[in-house]
Formats: structure tokens, sequence, C-alpha cells
């Protein structure tokens, strides 16, 4: 099958970086949210972007206005009647995404494909609540969008081969390099991230050594780019714990137990750069 209408559900910050590579690699794409205020807020971000790239000059001022061009304003998810492909990068909730999905399996043509931006929750549980579950399927983009190579594709328990196929062919067509992965919690990238950072507080919380000895050995010995207290961080604290909440209960093993010491950091509401406070202090 090829895609030719796209639609992105939710223009936060993961979206409006869906919308903004779709757009770049030529696809018309409508941008859907529940406010016009939201859809402004993505736009501005995706206009910012493309700004950045004029300015260093990766791109000229007519390609950026063409991406824009391709981008338009859907406050209703009404708009899916005639999409191909449907990602849906929502609020971090099964409610909210079941009752997304349920909704546009009514709009969307019987050939669309729904494609899920979720980080932690089961893509065969979304898909369950549709009618077409063998058309459901996780694109598991990584954050900046514009900038990261990868994208996850996980298939859910009834995933059809030939919508697995159509989905990696499109990220390749955005410049993504699709990996495949099977419907587990956390799937690859949090099964590992998220319990090599939970170690780190664990590091930190028997007194093995400071937070900056601890991110230094990562950076430096083993050439990570951000240690995981500073990767952490800038996650959110609270997102660590609650990842780390969905691989202890979804695979019930108890080496995915949460540190005690980032409970406690949650509790105080130190959550890292988004509250000024997490494993360290930022002062803007
Ligand atoms: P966000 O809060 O920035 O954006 C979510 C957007 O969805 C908001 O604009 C909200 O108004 C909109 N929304 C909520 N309910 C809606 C509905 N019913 N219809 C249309 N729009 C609706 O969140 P985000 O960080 O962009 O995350 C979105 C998804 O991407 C989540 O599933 C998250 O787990 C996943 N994800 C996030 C990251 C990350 O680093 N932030 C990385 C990978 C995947």
């Amino acid at each position: 099958m090829t895609i030719q209408k796209v639609m992105v559900v939710g223009a936060g910050q993961m979206g409006s970086g869906i919308a903004q590579v779709i757009a770049q690699a030529g696809f018309e794409v409508k941008l859907n949210d529940m406010k016009q205020e939201f859809f402004e807020r993505g736009l501005r971000v995706i206009a910012k972007n493309l700004t950045r790239d004029v300015e260093k000059g990766r791109k000229t001022e007519e390609e950026k206005e063409a991406i824009l061009n391709r981008i338009t304003m859907s406050l209703d998810l009404k708009d899916a009647f005639d999409a191909d492909l449907i990602i849906e990068a929502a609020t971090e909730n099964m409610d909210i995404k079941q009752t997304i999905f349920k909704e546009l399996d009514a709009i969307a043509p019987k050939h669309a494909i729904f494609a899920t931006n979720t980080s932690s929750l089961p893509i065969t549980e979304i898909a369950a609540v549709t009618e077409r579950p063998e058309k459901v399927i996780g694109m598991h983009f990584m954050n900046p969008v514009p900038v990261m190579k990868l994208v996850e594709i996980i298939r859910g328990l009834a995933t059809a081969d030939e919508v697995y196929k159509t989905v990696e062919q499109m990220t390749h067509q955005l410049g993504k390099t699709p990996v495949e992965v099977n419907d587990f919690p956390g799937f690859i990238s949090n099964r590992i991230l998220l319990p090599m950072i939970n170690e780190a507080v664990y590091a930190l919380y028997e007194g093995v050594a400071t937070k900056e000895a601890i991110d230094d050995v990562m950076k430096l010995g083993m050439n990570h780019p951000m240690g995981p207290l500073t990767l952490a961080d800038f996650i959110g604290l609270d997102t660590c714990l609650y990842i780390m909440e969905i691989l202890h209960e979804g695979l019930g093993d108890s080496k995915y137990r949460p540190c005690p010491l980032l409970r406690k950091y949650v509790a105080a509401g130190w959550l890292g750069r988004k509250t000024g406070r997490g494993f360290y202090v930022y002062e803007d």
C-alpha cells in the first residue's frame, strides 16, 4: 500500500515534530489537536525549527514555506475520513488513546493504518478497541523528532506483515531508521535505558559514588553523551518512575523495582529540569 495522506493526532512536543518530518518528506499532513491554540503552539515550534535550519543554510526560505504549507490544522477527528495513515501522539493515557482509536475506527477508511507513538502502553491493548487490530502498530519516535534517527516499530499481537512493511517503508521515506520490536513492556528503548538510569539512582542511594562521579563514569568511560542522572533530570523523574512501574508490573520481575530514592524525589516534586531541581539544581 502507498501512503499519501497522513494525519497526526496531538500537536504537542512529539506530534508537532512528527508532523514536521512528514511535511519535510513531501507529504500533506493534517495536524489534529483539541483546541486551535494547541495546534498553533505546535506550528510555532515547527516554524522555529525550520527558521533555524534556514539560518544554518540547511534549507531555503522557499523550502521552509513549502513545508509549512503542507501542514493543515484539524480540530475534529472527522478529518481522518480520507487518511491512509494516522499517527497518534496524544497524552500518554490508555483511556485517552483508546477513545481516540475507537472514534477514528468509525471515521477512517477501511484501509487506513493506525500507528501510536506511545512510549509505554501496550499496542495490543490499544488495538483491541478497534475492528482493525491487524492495522494497528506502534511507531515510537525519539525526542527531538526532527533530529533523532530511530523509530522503533512495534508489532502488536495481531499486526499484519503487510502493515509492518508499509510502515517500515514510510519510516525510510521520512529519513529515519526503523527497528522492529515486539509488543512487550518498555519495548527495547525504555526496557534498557530506564533500568540503567534506575541502577544509577541505586548507586547514588547506596553511597557508591557522588552524582557527578556516576555521570562522569558513564560519560567518559562508556562514551555516553550525557550521564544517566543528568539524562533522568532531562526526561523528568516522574516519567522515569512511571516507566519503571510499567516494567515492574508488566514483567513481574523484582529487578525492575524503582529505587526508593527516585520515589522520594518525585514525592518531593523534584522532577528534574522542568521543576528546576532533580538530581541537579537548575538556576535558569
Ligand atoms: P504533550 O503533552 O507535549 O502533547 C500531547 C498533546 O496531545 C497535547 O497537545 C494535547 O492537547 C493533545 N491531546 C490530548 N488528548 C487529545 C485528543 N483527545 N485529541 C487530540 N489531541 C489530544 O506530550 P508528548 O510529550 O508530545 O507525548 C505524546 C506521546 O508521545 C505520548 O504517548 C508519549 O508517551 C509519547 N512519547 C513522548 C516522548 C517524549 O520524550 N516526550 C518520546 C517518545 C514518545
